[in-house]
């Protein structure tokens, strides 16, 4: 189950779990559809993968215990270990690889 974390790995931004800005890895690393767009060019700097739209956990429980309050989203904060040089270094690296093929 997707952890649905609170932030923007980069810039912070908050992305709670409506937030349909939120845009994740394979292994989950969160980051808002700006900087995936400009900064990362969609390349997770993580993992080299590509991302795609975090889908919203809905808030209204139409089945049983399935839903936020069941499942509710992480709290805990991840910000990037990466300064933005590299980040900007790793993702131009690979950028132009189509991500089913990296
Ligand atoms: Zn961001
Ligand atoms: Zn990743």
């Amino acid at each position: 189950m997707l952890e649905l974390r609170p932030n923007c790995e980069f810039c912070d931004k908050d992305l709670p779990p409506e937030s349909t800005e939120a845009c994740i890895c394979t292994y989950e690393c969160t980051f808002c559809t700006s900087c995936v767009e400009s900064l990362l060019q969609n390349v997770c700097p993580n993992c080299s993968g590509g991302f795609t739209a975090r889908p919203v956990r809905p808030s209204t429980a139409r089945r049983n215990n399935v839903s936020l309050a069941s499942q509710p989203a992480s709290t805990k904060r991840v910000l990037s270990k990466y300064s933005r040089q590299e980040i900007e270094e790793f993702c131009r690296a690979v950028k132009d690889v189509a991500p089913e093929m990296r």
